[in-house]
């Protein structure tokens, strides 16, 4: 894939409901490339009333169409050619997908539209692969458990992966036999239509996957309020997470999935196999789409001896990065989604600096293409626990660096009192690995690696704050499941 020409994607800016375009909805939001700040379509906000018929006609899909009730394997078969349908439309998702977002075109080609197409298939393998229990629970009486889906699965996303946070709700719960009504962010809302209109083309019923667009206050809350929608899925930050609970629990005790924010600490003892590898990893995971990352490795803790080499291999590997438009090849430090959250990025950093702490490199916004906004990677030493740039989720590319002499010092140091998303540990001493596997109090924890990269199986979400319930892994797919016990009395 070359440069592309952001004037030369077209969107479709309307909703996707019963597998057509939908036009309707009040208040038209500015949708802007995050790359220059050009506003490049305006966004229909669906009502209650447009969410309700996005509903309802999931509804009806559901009960009258085969999805739920086809053989199980047929299901996964339409659900892997739409997977590939998704990878062989490279050449058009790519562009759409890093012209409205953060994601890099280089990026966008080689992870987040396959990956997209992976998530699916990886889910469609469940769809006939799982079973209930049976027990013989008196000589003339049988028990068994048998899961069914729930009906209609709300799923929201969050902006920072559009398709591919997407792919990991809908993923499940469609290959679990539900219909989906999905809000993608107001901010990255049009790469998903080209999925639906694929969904369609691979033999998804109408109506099983449904798209609306909106903001969160009127379209989201609608959305899981509606009494037609049994589960909510969500992908975002902790505060909407909350909000979210709040609307399922009034509205019908609905069970909810929450992925939410983190503050992720990346431990490096000086043992670490190669700390010069170790700083090229530290970096990736704090500096990738520019931060705005879930799970980026946000605090580095770093044990004396290595801090200086560690330090400077980061600065080394931030100095490498090149800012510029995602529909760029060369571009490797992706933009800032908008003018708002770099101010925002720039104003946790100047404060924490006014509190004491060192800016070793960055603490600035970049050059800037047009209106877009790019932040310099920034590493922050000399800080403590009370800092505002060490206890709130930036997203952005802020490292905070703490150094540490002992287990127990990193371990307190890594504990976060909200947070408890993701952690890494590098060290060659695989028992200590392993206790500190243990004792943090993380969702997921990487030994000598920190990210993720095609570990489907393994399931990922949050302790504490940061969420509740899996995307990915086994775990996933049967929350997308209800379970029903069938007790047979067959005595003469
Ligand atoms: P956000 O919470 O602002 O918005 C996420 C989605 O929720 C959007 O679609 C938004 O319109 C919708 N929304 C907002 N208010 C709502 C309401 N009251 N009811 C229903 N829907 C509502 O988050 P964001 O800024 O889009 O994403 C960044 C956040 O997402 C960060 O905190 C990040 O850590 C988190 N995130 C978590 C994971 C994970 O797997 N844990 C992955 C990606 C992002």
């Amino acid at each position: 894939m070359q440069d592309f020409v952001p004037d030369q994607v077209v969107v479709n800016s309307a909703h996707f409901i019963g597998g057509v375009y939908v036009d309707g909805g009040s208040n038209l939001i500015d949708v802007l490339r995050p790359s220059d700040g050009h506003v490049y379509a305006g966004l229909p906000v669906a009502d209650a009333t447009l969410v309700d018929r996005a509903v309802e006609n999931a509804w009806h899909a559901f009960k009258t169409s085969n999805w739920a009730t086809q053989p199980p394997r047929e299901r996964a078969r339409i659900l892997r050619r739409w997977a590939d349908l998704i990878e062989a439309d490279v050449a058009v998702l790519a562009p759409m997908e890093a012209l409205g977002s953060t994601r890099p075109i280089r990026d966008a080609v080689q992870w987040d539209v396959p990956f997209t197409a992976e998530g699916i298939r990886f889910f469609a393998e469940f769809a006939d692969k799982h079973g209930g229990e049976v027990a013989a629970t008196r000589s003339d009486h049988l028990g068994m458990t048998i899961s069914e889906p729930y009906g209609v699965v709300a799923a929201i996303a969050p902006w920072n992966f559009p398709l591919v946070m997407a792919s990991w709700k809908i993923g499940p719960a469609l290959a679990a036999g539900n219909a989906v009504v999905l809000k993608p962010s107001e901010m990255t809302p049009f790469s998903i239509l080209r999925v639906a209109e694929l969904a369609i083309k691979a033999g998804i019923p109408a109506g099983i996957f449904n798209v609306i667009q909106g903001d969160g206050k009127v379209t989201g809350d609608s959305l899981c309020r509606h009494p037609k929608v049994s589960k909510v899925t969500f992908t975002g930050s902790t505060q909407t997470g909350a909000a979210i609970m709040r609307a399922c629990a009034e509205s019908g005790t609905k069970p909810v999935t929450l992925e939410l924010g983190g503050k992720s600490p990346q431990i490096v003892f000086a043992d670490a196999p190669d700390l010069d590898k170790v700083a090229r990893m530290v970096a990736a995971a704090i500096s990738g789409n520019a931060g705005q990352v879930c799970v980026a490795g946000s605090r580095l803790i770093v044990q004396r001896g290595a801090a200086e080499q560690v330090v400077a291999g980061i600065a080394r590997s931030f100095e490498a990065l090149r800012a510029g438009p995602t529909w760029q090849q060369a571009t490797t430090l992706a933009p800032i989604i908008s003018k708002g959250q770099a101010d925002r990025i720039d104003g946790i950093v100047n404060r924490t600096i006014a509190a004491g702490a060192q800016l070793v490199t960055g603490g600035a916004l970049a050059p800037r293409t047009g209106n877009g906004s790019y932040y310099l990677p920034t590493i922050l030493a000399g800080v403590n626990s009370g800092m505002e740039a060490v206890n709130s989720e930036i997203f952005g590319p802020v490292l905070t660096v703490q150094v540490f002499d002992d287990d127990a010092e990193a371990l307190t140091l890594a504990a976060h009192p909200d947070y408890g998303l993701a952690a890494g540990v590098h060290t060659s001493d695989i028992g200590r690995a392993l206790r500190f596997a243990r004792t943090l109090e993380a969702g997921t924890v990487w030994i000598n690696r920190y990210g993720r990269t095609s570990d489907f199986v393994i399931p990922t979400g949050g302790y504490k704050r940061s969420g509740m319930g899996k995307d990915l892994g086994r775990q996933a797919f049967e929350a997308n499941l209800r379970i029903k016990s069938v007790l047979i009395d067959f005595a003469e």
